[in-house]
């Protein structure tokens, strides 16, 4: 009996390491969540820890408990600073104080709970424009919820990756948007009260919830579109249904399958534009700009093949932002006839914004914080795809990115490894 099992056992590491980089941690979250008072409880189911890693580390704002018998959980120190962790390297929010909390006892999941207050004010940032990690450290308010990878409250062990089934308890006419597919969305005792499942590793577990107005459409592809409003508006929710569909064929025909099973316009209550794994959080100004529809939306969508689920490594720099760029913002404009005019604009832009004092290499790129940065990042490397492409040719191009795309779903990939995929197809030495 006990070969079966060391067999069964070795088998599914080698299954583990075979597809993932980093190690899977699957929670369990059952949340409850009083916009009124800025309070949530929250009861986190945990497994898939590794035995020689059992520190996590959370908001301090928790109080955390044990609910496991014989299972043990002790603070270890209380104020470690987000910024000082290699993860949340996109994170300018470095002010959330954090606590490291150790796991002790033979088990192989624990259950925790733990509550706390998240009222923290927003900081609307200057550029609006960034992926994931926001400026917000996570807010409960009358007004709606934002809570992140930033926010730090789901427990974060040390170079895992998570996956989640999270229930949301909330006043009756709100509702949570969440990476995932949802599986539950019903009333009970004058709550509202939804599940969002999602069995793939992710960075960050988002829970995004207001008192929305739901649209949806169940496209060809079997994917979900959807739209999440704060204001009732039939028409503007068929508008992004419908591109949704477009950009969706379109992208899925170049790279493959998209991801997630959902895509969600969501409305947020304070200007952004951001692009989360299986939505994208768009403020309420932002979305009513008719050419949003084909610029930051298709943007957005791209980002779930290229940074949100071929993750980034970011030790060789941010491969994501420029081939983003390069694949929506240009592609649509060259598809109308105009991608000399974007291309001659990027250059422009970053002749007046770099010079040999503030130039960097793509390797060095991390995410924009000035127009030098932005040029650099989204820009120049922007053109060095355009390069590639003309020197391998687009039917190669296409299909190295569909190899790349293939080779490191759901794993953190680099320049690299874009590389190795365009040698494969192209048999050019690059
Ligand atoms: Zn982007």
């Amino acid at each position: 009996m006990k070969r079966i099992f060391l067999t069964a056992a070795l088998i599914i590491n080698a299954i583990l390491s075979d597809c993932q980089t980093a190690n899977t941690v699957h929670h369990v979250l059952n949340v409850d969540v009083n916009p009124e008072t800025a309070e949530m409880f929250v009861t986190d189911t945990i497994s898939g820890f590794a035995t020689d890693n059992l520190v996590f580390r959370l908001n301090k704002a928790f109080k955390v408990e044990s609910k496991s018998p014989g299972v043990s959980v002790k603070l270890v120190s209380d104020n470690s600073k987000a910024g000082d962790i290699g993860m949340d390297r996109e994170s300018e929010n470095e002010g959330v104080v954090l606590s490291k909390w150790k796991v002790s006892g033979n088990a192989n999941s624990v259950v925790i709970s733990y509550e706390g207050k998240l009222d923290a004010e927003i900081e609307q940032s200057k550029e609006n424009y960034q992926r994931g990690f926001s400026q917000s450290p996570g807010i409960i308010s009358d007004n709606g919820v934002y809570l992140a990878g930033s926010t730090w409250w789901v427990p974060v062990f040390e170079n895992s990756l998570m996956s989640f089934k999270l229930t949301t308890v909330l006043p009756a006419d709100w509702k949570n948007v969440s990476q995932g597919e949802r599986t539950l969305d019903r009333f009970f005792d004058g709550k509202h009260i939804d599940t969002w499942v999602c069995n793939s590793p992710q960075e960050e577990v988002f829970l995004i919830a207001a008192a929305f107005n739901e649209y949806s459409y169940d496209m060809n592809s079997g994917v979900k579109a959807m739209a999440f409003l704060r204001t009732p508006d039939e028409g503007l929710a068929n508008k992004y249904l419908e591109v949704t569909e477009q950009y969706m064929d379109m992208y899925q025909g170049m790279i493959g399958d998209y991801p997630y099973s959902k895509f969600a316009l969501v409305e947020n209550f304070w200007e952004t534009g951001y692009g989360m794994p299986s939505f994208t959080l768009l403020g309420e100004k932002i979305i009513r700009f008719p050419f949003i529809l084909h610029s930051s939306y298709p943007h957005e969508l791209l980002h779930n093949w290229w940074g949100n689920s071929v993750y980034v490594d970011f030790d060789s720099g941010n491969w994501c932002e420029g081939l983003t760029a390069f694949m929506a913002d240009h592609l649509i404009k060259e598809q109308r006839g105009a991608g000399e005019e974007y291309r001659r604009s990027t250059l422009q832009k970053f002749s007046n914004m770099v010079n040999t004092e503030n130039d960097f290499p793509l390797s060095k790129f991390l995410s924009r914080h000035d127009g030098a940065s932005e040029a650099i990042g989204y820009g120049k490397s922007l053109m060095m795809w355009q390069m590639l492409r003309r020197k391998i040719g687009d039917d190669k191009f296409v299909e190295g990115l569909a190899l790349f795309y293939k080779n490191n779903k759901f794993k953190s990939a680099s320049f690299d490894d874009i590389r190795i995929a365009m040698e494969e197809v192209s048999g050019v030495g690059l």
